[in-house]
């Protein structure tokens, strides 16, 4: 029987993106393959902490159902929820037998993954990571491709970008035409990193919103809503 490393499941809100104030059971998935700059859940990544247990698919599914009353659907959310990928390709049948939508939370990276479990995937919640904002390399050939793997299966989905103190508008010009290219009406949300705010993220949000309006109309700015609230 396969087994996963979850971190954490628990119901709230969701905070970001287009489904905010939406009632969700969160999974939270042990792991990550990124280090962003700003990551918010960095006990989830692996670096500084073991902290999961090992669950069994029957664990996992009975926990998620017992929290799952008066919800919109499930995140799976992590860390990155595809490097368990066959644990997911497991669970989302069950899921959809137990009328319980899917929900995933990525980095939109790792698009073979996605390939191997889309179809049984209701929302596509994706990050845009740019090199300027996490300090890391750029992945734009990996993200066009998860993108066409979302379009290809013609899966709700919306795309997110944290704006730091850091982040340079030819990253985001580059995120914007990337997406226009591919879906000239995607919604496309600029996120001031929580952390930054004191520092002159929502007016670098203010400036960017206007540039990408002319290549994608529908971009929109939102931050955190649970951070906020202060929630999890
Ligand atoms: S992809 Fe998400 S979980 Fe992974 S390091 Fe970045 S912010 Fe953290």
């Amino acid at each position: 029987m396969s087994k996963a490393q979850i971190s954490e499941i628990f119901q709230s809100i969701q905070g970001e993106g287009k489904y905010a104030g939406a009632r969700q059971v969160f999974l939270r998935f042990f792991g990550c393959h990124m280090h962003c700059s700003w990551c918010d859940t960095p006990e989830s990544i692996g670096d500084t902490t073991r902290n999961y247990k090992e669950m069994t698919l029957k664990e996992v599914v009975s926990q998620v159902k017992s929290l799952y009353k008066d919800c919109h659907s499930v995140s799976l959310t992590g860390g990155e929820p595809l490097l368990q990928v066959d644990f997911i390709a497991q669970l989302l049948p069950l899921m959809k037998k137990a009328k319980m939508p899917a929900y995933l939370e990525t980095s939109g990276v790792l698009h073979k993954a996605l390939s191997q479990v889309i179809k049984g995937v209701d929302v596509v919640s994706m990050d845009i990571k740019m090199p300027s904002s996490t300090g890391e390399r750029a992945f734009w050939k990996e993200h066009e491709k998860f993108i066409d793997v979302i379009l290809q299966n013609k899966k709700d989905f919306f795309i997110k970008a944290v704006v730091s103190s850091k982040t340079e508008k030819a990253d985001i010009l580059k995120a914007a035409k990337i997406l226009s290219s591919k879906k000239k009406d995607a919604l496309f949300i600029l996120q001031p990193n929580t952390f930054d705010l004191g520092k002159g993220v929502v007016q670098k949000c203010d400036d960017f919103q206007r540039m990408c309006f002319k290549i994608l109309p529908n971009t929109r700015v939102m931050p955190q809503m649970h951070k906020f609230m202060k929630i999890r």
